[in-house]
């Protein structure tokens, strides 16, 4: 779309179909990590979640309904990490299928003595090429206190959609030259590996140890404790901290 056509209906949604007050208010009391940033940037991520409700197709799975405080809910942890990145890069995919609970996947692994083995998965969340996001409410409702555990479903699936929007869900995001890329794909590697030993050894670690199942479930899980536990993460993965400060263009922990 055009440039100023996009942007005349961006003010046109955002004069028309703003965020009640009280509703914002109750959203920020839910999920206080959203606050957590100066009062012009909460007020950018208001105005974002609105474009991001405008713009999206949420729809309840086995008849749930999606109220609004839900998906508002939804939209403004999902739009934490393009803060600074701009809505477009969400452009690849419309809709989100909110689930009440988790969902039992079938899964089939086959094992080195070409055996196949079955098994059922338990998704909180699901992010598809091309979309759409699945979102289990159960768990987005629980943010505000699972926040301290570094846990964030909303932004864990959207770490996905934006790491995908390259092609492949490899851990490594689009970046601006070859030379980022290449100091990304260090980092990252040379963290993962480190992170997988530690998983390996039984250690307690800040990050689920979820993210040593691939990459870039290490960087969804990393993103998650970027913008709801940015001191721990800072504590604790200095290096994926900045890698990560880098590319969302935030800085979570110099405002919590
Ligand atoms: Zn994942």
């Amino acid at each position: 779309m055009l440039d100023w056509l996009r942007q005349r209906r961006a003010q046109r949604t955002l004069a028309r179909r703003a965020i009640p007050d009280a509703l914002w208010a109750l959203t920020l009391a839910r999920f206080p990590f959203l606050a957590h940033r100066t009062d012009a940037d909460a007020q950018r991520l208001r105005e974002l979640a609105t474009l991001f409700l405008a713009d999206k197709e949420f729809s309840g799975a086995h008849g749930l309904v999606v109220d609004d405080a839900m998906a508002v809910a939804i939209a403004a942890q999902a739009c934490l990490p393009v803060l600074e990145l701009g809505l477009d890069w969400y452009d690849g995919f419309r809709g989100i299928v909110v689930h009440a609970d988790a969902v039992l996947a079938a899964r089939e692994v086959v094992d080195e003595a070409g055996v196949v083995h079955e098994y059922e998965e338990e998704l909180s969340g699901e992010a598809m090429h091309g979309g759409p996001v699945m979102l289990a409410w159960r768990d987005v409702a629980d943010a505000g206190e699972s926040a301290a555990d570094g846990y964030n479903v909303v932004v864990h699936e959207f770490a996905h959609v934006l790491d995908m929007r390259d092609g492949a869900a490899n851990g490594v995001p689009p970046l601006p030259d070859r030379a980022a890329r290449e100091r990304w794909v260090e980092v990252l590697t040379r963290e993962y590996d480190a992170f997988c030993e530690r998983v390996d050894a039984d250690e307690d670690t800040l990050l689920d140890p979820y993210a040593a199942e691939a990459p870039e479930e290490f960087f969804a899980v990393a993103s998650e404790v970027f913008f709801v536990a940015p001191h721990e993460l800072r504590a604790e993965h200095p290096a994926v901290y900045e890698l990560l400060r880098g590319f969302f263009r935030q800085d979570p922990a110099a405002h919590a």
